[in-house]
Order: structure tokens, then C-alpha cells, then sequence
């Protein structure tokens, strides 16, 4: 059996390596890479920005070598061009030549990933904007960010416009325009929002909302100024544009591969398209909520990565199937720290979903052990099925992954009045004797 995978990267390359651990010789396992390396942990990207390491190769997980004495063969910098679906070819241009060659396949794994949106009016191609997306872009940003007291505007309060800002602010001036009344508003309600928007006011960020851009004042190709739609006027030395991603299936439009409005490949659990041997995974991929059985597009490495070892199973013959996304995460913005999973009130308002919700606080753990934090906890629920909706937490030290005790509830649907007296974990330097936790449970018990 011939497996070609398009995109060496996190999704693919997981299960290219778990089928090969397990068929050896039986298969042959070819994958075309766009980029000069494989497998990058994009997630590190802003971390290297800030310089907290200094050596980018430390964000590829494996390199071609080492996939080679795994027998599972990476082509660089070899962009997939074309797809015969019927013929079950592919045509493949090597970027260092301009050449194009063809190559078959038995089974086909789609993993392109997704790329960052552009702006209509603050293009990728003028000289001082940037974006985070690969290596490259990082090494642009580095750059910008240790030239030290740049006026650097950040669009997008999205998790990579957060984590850049995190990792420029020591260094410069940031600004950050977000178009909408509340930063990350998708995925943080307003109260654990303003908590965010709090820290970041607090660490000398100039955080502007519902910033809706009417005019671009662009000289020598360089934007030079930002003009707000309420006449706030931003200058600027440097742009990062995050807002957001985009599926890299441009190659697939017009094929017989179903995509959806916005180009990401539709699959069912066990992430087959409508084309019989074609798979696709990842960021250029929909999912689905586990809880809604909506579909929904969730562009993290925790859901490409699953779904790698589903699809190999998949593929091998075995009965599995990927279980769905609750859109759990976690983030760090100076020292708050944010996690997350399932609805937002937003949303189950939108979905007239009947709910309740509790908003609490409290410390992280005993006041005579030092270092004591503020912890903050939202939860939503329904009180007719006895179900979480929903939960965040906003904390400091690591004190939101209590998320992890949150998690299991909504992933089994399990009622909330069987964890009232749930044996969580105390000790003075981790937790008060009754966590805030309890106290969450407790009244969701109906104490
Ligand atoms: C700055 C940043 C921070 C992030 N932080 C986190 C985090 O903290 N936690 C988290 O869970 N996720 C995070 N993510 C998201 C995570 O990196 C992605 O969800 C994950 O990499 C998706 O894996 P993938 O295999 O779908 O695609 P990718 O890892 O994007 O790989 C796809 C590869 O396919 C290549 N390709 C595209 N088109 C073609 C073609 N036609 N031919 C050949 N090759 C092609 C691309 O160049 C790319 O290398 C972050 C992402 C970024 C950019």
C-alpha cells in the first residue's frame, strides 16, 4: 500500500508515524512538504519571537533525517499542485527547480494546515507588516521586536495576536486593535474578557476594541498609520496581522473533494472525505462539537494530533473514530492565565440553549503560604438536563487547570449533582482546604 500525505506537519505525520510503527514494510509512506522542514510546532512561534530560546530549529519535532530512519520519506520544499481524484495521481512542484513531477497513491491524506487571513487593505506583501504563521515569519518578527522601542500595532486579540503581544511588550510600544467590543470574544465571555483586557491595560498595553479600520496611510510601501472609524489616529512602525486562519486548500477548489464555504475539507469521524481513500485532518479541516454535534473548524495542534492517531487507525482497518472537539485551551498573557472549554454564553444564548450560570472567586490556595493569586471560575449550565455547558477559569501559577476536573463533565455528559462531594486534591501551598472547586460543585449539588 502507497500512502501520500500532503503537508509534512502535525496531523499527517502523526499518523504516518503510527502506521508505519505498526505495518513496517507493508506500507510506503511518501509526504510532500511546501516548506524547508517538517513537522513545525507552530505553538512555540511567539516564545521565539520574545526570545525565550534562541535556536528556531528547536521547533521542528522531527526532522527529515529522522523520518528517514523511520522509512517514511519527506520531500521538501515540494508543493502538491494538483489532485486527480479519479486517476489517483497528484502533481508535485519541487520550488527549488520549478519542476513538476506525478506521483500516485493508494490512500491520500490531506494535511495542509491552514494560513494566516490577510487584510484587504494591510497586505503580507508591504514591508512592515508581518504575520506568525512559520518560521520565517518569526525570524521577520524577532527582528522587529529586538530593533526595542518600535510602536508595533497588533490586529486581532485572538490567542496568536495575545501571545505576541505578550512576548513584544518588554521590548516596545504595542497597540491592539480588535474588531469587536471584547477580545477573544468567540471563546471568553465578558467577565473572564475584562479580566484579560485588565492584564493587559496593566502590562502598559494600549488595548483598543471595536476598533473598526477606515483608512491605511501607506508611504514607500510601509504603513504608517492606522485610522480608526471614531478618528483615533495609530502610528505605527511595525503591523502583525491575527485574524484569524484560513484552510490551505486552494489546490482543491473545483476538485471533486467537498470543502465548505470557507475551503475546509468536510469529513466524518473517521475524518474520510466524500472521495473514497482521501482523508484530511487538522487545520484544513472541519471537526465537529462533541456536545452539539455541530461542525466547526478548531485549528489547534490538541485536535490535529488526536485526530493523527485516529486516522491511522482508520486506515490500518480498525473500528475507530475521532470523538469531537469540546474546544478546550489554555493560554498564558503575562501572568494571567486563561483555560477554557465547551459553550460560551454567547453562544448558548444564540442557540436559545436554557442555562444558568455562576461566576466565582476566590485564591488559589492558603493565605499564609506565600504567593497566594486571585482565581476566577464562570461556569454555565443547564439546570433542566443537569449538565456543564461550559467553564473558564482565570488565574495565575498554573491554578486553571482545575479546567482538567471541568473537562471529563461536559466530554461524558455527566450530571453535575454526582461530583458535589467530588475528592479533589489539597495541600496549603496548592489549594485551600475547600477549593474553589468544591465551592463550585457544591453549589451546582444544590447545597
Ligand atoms: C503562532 C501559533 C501558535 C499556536 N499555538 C498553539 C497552541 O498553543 N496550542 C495548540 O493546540 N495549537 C496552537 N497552534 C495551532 C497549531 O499549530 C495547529 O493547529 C497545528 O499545527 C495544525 O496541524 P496541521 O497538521 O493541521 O497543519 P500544519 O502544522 O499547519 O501543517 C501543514 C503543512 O502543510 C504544508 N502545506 C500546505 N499546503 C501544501 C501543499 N499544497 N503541498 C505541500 N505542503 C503543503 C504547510 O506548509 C504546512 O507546513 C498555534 C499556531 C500558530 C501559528
Amino acid at each position: 500500500m502507497k500512502i501520500v500525505i500532503i503537508g509534512a506537519a502535525t496531523g499527517g505525520m502523526t499518523a504516518a508515524a503510527k502506521i508505519k510503527r505498526s505495518l513496517k514494510e507493508k506500507v510506503k509512506i511518501t509526504a510532500y512538504q511546501k516548506l524547508a522542514y517538517p513537522s513545525l510546532g507552530a505553538c512555540g512561534l511567539p516564545y521565539f519571537v520574545g526570545d525565550n530560546f534562541s535556536d528556531s530549529n528547536k521547533l521542528i519535532a522531527r526532522t527529515v533525517e529522522e523520518f528517514d530512519k523511520s522509512d517514511i520519506k519527506v520531500h521538501v520544499n515540494h508543493e502538491v499542485v494538483k489532485v486527480d481524484f479519479v486517476s489517483k495521481k497528484i502533481v508535485v512542484k519541487n520550488l527549488e527547480t520549478n519542476k513538476e513531477i506525478e506521483d500516485y497513491y493508494d490512500k491520500l491524506i490531506i494535511s495542509t494546515g491552514a494560513k494566516a487571513r490577510e487584510l484587504p487593505n494591510i497586505k503580507y506583501s508591504l514591508k512592515n507588516v508581518y504575520k506568525l504563521n512559520q518560521i520565517e515569519d518569526a525570524v521577520a518578527l524577532k527582528a522587529v521586536n529586538e530593533k526595542k522601542n518600535q510602536n508595533i500595532t497588533v490586529i486581532g486579540g485572538g490567542f496568536i495576536g495575545l501571545e505576541a503581544v505578550e512576548n513584544m511588550q518588554k521590548n516596545n510600544n504595542i497597540t491592539l486593535l480588535e474588531a469587536t467590543p471584547r477580545l477573544s470574544q468567540k471563546v471568553y465571555d465578558a467577565e473572564i474578557g475584562d479580566l484579560l483586557k485588565q492584564e493587559l491595560i496593566d502590562n502598559k498595553v494600549n488595548v483598543i476594541t471595536d476598533a473598526r479600520i477606515k483608512n491605511v496611510v501607506i508611504e514607500n510601501d510601509e504603513v504608517k498609520k492606522i485610522i480608526l472609524e471614531d478618528g483615533t489616529e495609530v502610528k505605527t512602525d511595525a503591523v502583525l496581522v491575527a485574524i484569524g486562519v484560513v484552510p490551505n486548500t486552494e489546490f482543491l477548489k473545483g476538485t471533486l473533494v467537498k470543502l465548505n464555504e470557507f475551503g475546509a475539507v468536510i469529513v466524518n469521524e473517521k475524518l474520510e472525505t466524500n472521495i473514497k481513500d482521501v482523508y484530511s485532518l487538522g487545520d484544513c479541516a472541519l471537526t465537529f462539537d462533541r456536545v452539539t454535534k455541530q461542525q466547526v473548524h478548531v485549528p489547534l495542534a490538541t485536535i490535529a494530533s488526536k485526530q493523527g492517531k485516529v486516522l491511522a487507525n482508520v486506515i490500518m482497518g480498525k473500528n475507530d473514530a475521532f470523538q469531537g472537539s469540546i474546544g478546550t485551551s489554555i493560554i498564558q498573557v503575562f501572568e494571567g492565565q486563561i483555560a477554557r472549554t465547551g459553550l460560551t454564553e454567547d453562544y448558548v444564548v444564540a442557540n436559545k440553549i436554557p442555562y444558568k450560570k455562576l461566576f466565582l472567586n476566590g485564591v488559589d490556595h492558603t493565605h499564609y503560604v506565600q504567593g497566594a493569586k486571585p482565581i476566577y471560575v464562570k461556569v454555565i449550565y443547564n439546570p433542566e438536563t443537569k449538565m456543564i455547558l461550559g467553564a473558564q477559569i482565570y488565574g495565575y501559577n498554573n491554578s486553571v487547570l482545575r479546567i482538567n476536573s471541568i473537562v471529563p463533565l461536559i466530554w461524558n455528559q455527566t450530571n453535575y449533582q454526582t461530583v458535589r462531594d467530588l475528592d479533589l486534591p489539597y495541600s496549603p501551598p496548592f489549594a485551600k482546604s475547600f477549593d474553589i472547586m468544591n465551592v463550585l460543585f457544591g453549589m451546582l449539588g444544590g447545597e
